[in-house]
C-alpha cells in the first residue's frame, strides 16, 4: 500500500496524535490560580515546623487527630485511623466500603532528609572555640553545609531517664550554629586542585557552638566547660547524656517563596516531604473511598530505608493487620498477604528536575521538568536498571488514564542519563508485596541541598494526583 504522503493531516498529527509538554500554568483553570499559592503557603509551614523525622511524626499525629483519626491501638472502629512507631514513622488509614482484603490504595512517603548527626562524643574544644563533631546522614554535596547558618533539633534522653526535645536555632531570637570554611586566600595547595569529592572532609564537618571560657586562665578546656555549664544550667543536662541523644545539624532557614513573580519554593527538606505534605492533604481530604485509603511516612529512606522505621521494616505489615483486625476481617498471614497483593500503591518521592545549567547530566527527552506537573517515574536505580522495581506498562496504563480523566497534568522523568549516576526510592521494598507501585511526586531544582527548589504548580498538581488516586475505584 502506499499514502499520498502529502495528503496526511499533519495538523492532527501534531496536536493530537504527537505527544507535547506543557506547562501546567497553560493548563489549569483561571479559578485554580489562587488555589496554587494558597496550598504553598500552608505547605511552607509544614516544611518550617518538621525539619526532622520525628517533628514530621508528630505533626502528621496532630494533623491526623484534628481530622478525627485515632490511634489504630486505641477502643472503637471510627474508620479513621493512625499509627506511630518508634515517634519516627507513621501510617495513616481511612477504611474504605470494599473488604480490605482485595486491597488498599496506598500513598508511601519519607519524612527524612539529608543532615548532619551529633556523634555520640561531639563535644570539644580546639584552640579558643567549642565545637561538636558531626556525622552526615544521606547523600550531602558538604561544601554546601559551610559557612551558613545552622539550626540544632533533637531528643536527648537524660541519665534519669527523662526526654528533652530540643529546637535552637530557628527563632529570630535564637542564636545558630555554623561550620567555617577555607577562606579563599589560602585554600590553593589544600583545595583548589583537588577533586571535589576529596576537598572537602566529613571529618571537617564541625559545629562551632561557642567561645566563652570559664574559671581559672590555667584551666584546660575552659570553654568546652563553658557549654557544659550552659547545658547543664540550661538543660540539666551533663555530657554523658550525649550518648542517649539523637541531635539533628539541619539549615536554619525558614521555607521562601522564590521569583520575582513568588512562583517558586525554596527550602530545606523538600525531599521527601513535598509527598509527605500532599499524601497527608489528600487523605485528610478522602471520605468514604471504595477502597482504604492508606497513607505511610517512613524514616531512614535516605540511608537505604533499614532499621525498625524504615521502609524495609515490617512496620507496614504490622499497620495493615491491625486495619483487618479493625475491620472485623481475618487478619492471619494469608490475608495479609493478599491484601498487599491486591493494593495499588504510589511511591510518592521526587525526581530531579532538569537543572538550566547542568542539561548534560540529564537526557533531555526523558527528564521531568520543573513546572510540567507530578512526575511519574517508571524505573530508578543505576547502570541497567539495578536496583529498581521498574512499573508494570499495565499499572502506568491505569494510573496515566486517571490523572488525565481528572485532570492531573502529569510529565515522565529519568533520573539523568543513563550510566550518569542513578538513584532509588522504596518502591521497591514495597514492590517485593506483590503490590503494584510507581515512583509518583514533583520534580525538584538542587534535589538535597539546604535549599531545594520546587514548582508551585507541581506541589498543586501532586495534589491533585493523590486525591484523584485516594478516590479512584480502578481495578
Ligand atoms: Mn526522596
Ligand atoms: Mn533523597
Amino acid at each position: 500500500m502506499t499514502t499520498d504522503i502529502k495528503s496526511i493531516d499533519t495538523d492532527a498529527l501534531q496536536h493530537k496524535i504527537a505527544r507535547k509538554p506543557s506547562l501546567v500554568w497553560d493548563k489549569i483553570d483561571p479559578a485554580e490560580r489562587n488555589d496554587v499559592f494558597e496550598l504553598a503557603d500552608s505547605y511552607k509551614t509544614f516544611l518550617d515546623i518538621s525539619k526532622t523525622e520525628r517533628e514530621a511524626v508528630r505533626h502528621i499525629r496532630d494533623a491526623a487527630v484534628k481530622h478525627g483519626f485515632q490511634d489504630v491501638d486505641a477502643e472503637g472502629a471510627g474508620g479513621k485511623y493512625y499509627k506511630i512507631f518508634r515517634n519516627k514513622c507513621i501510617g495513616m488509614a481511612v477504611t474504605g466500603s470494599t473488604p480490605l482484603v482485595q486491597g488498599s490504595r496506598l500513598v508511601a512517603a519519607h519524612i527524612d532528609s539529608p543532615r548532619l548527626d551529633l556523634k555520640q562524643n561531639p563535644l570539644y574544644q580546639d584552640l579558643e572555640l567549642a565545637f561538636f563533631k558531626t556525622h552526615y546522614y544521606g547523600g550531602i554535596r558538604k561544601y554546601q553545609w559551610l559557612a551558613r547558618p545552622l539550626a540544632l533539633h533533637g531528643t536527648v534522653i537524660t541519665s534519669e531517664g527523662k526526654q528533652l526535645e530540643l529546637t535552637i536555632g530557628e527563632s529570630s531570637d535564637d542564636p545558630v550554629f555554623t561550620i567555617a570554611d577555607l577562606l579563599p586566600h589560602l585554600s590553593r595547595r589544600l583545595q583548589d586542585g583537588k577533586k571535589l569529592s576529596e576537598a572537602f572532609e566529613g571529618e571537617k564537618l564541625n559545629l562551632i557552638i561557642g567561645s566563652i571560657p570559664v574559671g581559672d586562665p590555667d584551666l584546660k578546656e575552659r570553654v568546652k566547660l563553658g557549654i557544659l555549664h550552659y547545658l547543664n544550667t540550661r538543660f540539666g543536662m551533663v555530657e554523658e547524656d550525649f550518648v542517649s541523644a539523637e541531635i539533628e545539624v539541619v539549615p536554619a532557614d525558614k521555607a521562601r517563596n522564590v521569583g520575582f513573580d513568588e512562583s517558586l519554593i525554596g527550602a530545606y527538606g523538600q525531599d521527601d516531604r513535598i509527598c509527605a505534605f500532599t499524601a497527608l492533604q489528600a487523605l485528610t481530604t478522602t471520605e468514604t473511598p471504595h477502597f482504604t485509603a492508606v497513607a505511610l511516612f517512613f524514616d531512614k529512606e535516605e540511608i537505604g530505608s533499614d532499621g525498625s522505621t524504615g521502609a524495609k521494616s515490617r512496620f507496614m505489615e504490622d499497620f495493615f493487620s491491625d486495619l483487618l483486625v479493625k475491620t472485623g476481617a481475618n487478619a492471619d498471614e494469608r490475608s495479609l498477604r493478599k491484601c498487599l497483593m491486591n493494593s495499588f500503591a504510589l511511591s510518592a518521592d521526587v525526581n530531579a528536575a532538569m537543572d538550566p545549567d547542568f542539561q548534560e547530566v540529564h537526557e533531555k527527552r526523558n527528564a521531568a521538568r520543573l513546572g510540567h506537573g507530578i512526575c511519574l517515574t517508571k524505573y530508578t536505580g543505576s547502570g541497567g536498571k539495578s536496583g529498581s522495581s521498574d512499573a508494570n506498562a499495565e499499572y502506568l496504563g491505569k494510573i496515566r488514564r486517571l490523572f488525565n480523566e481528572k485532570k492531573v497534568a502529569w510529565q515522565t522523568g529519568q533520573l539523568g542519563k543513563v550510566d550518569q549516576g542513578g538513584g532509588g526510592t522504596i518502591a521497591k521494598f514495597l514492590a517485593a508485596y506483590g503490590m503494584e507501585i510507581l515512583d509518583c511526586g514533583p520534580a525538584i531544582l538542587s534535589m538535597h541541598s539546604p535549599f531545594e527548589i520546587a514548582a508551585k504548580t507541581d506541589l498543586y498538581m501532586t495534589l491533585k494526583a493523590y486525591q484523584a488516586f485516594y478516590a479512584s475505584r480502578m481495578q
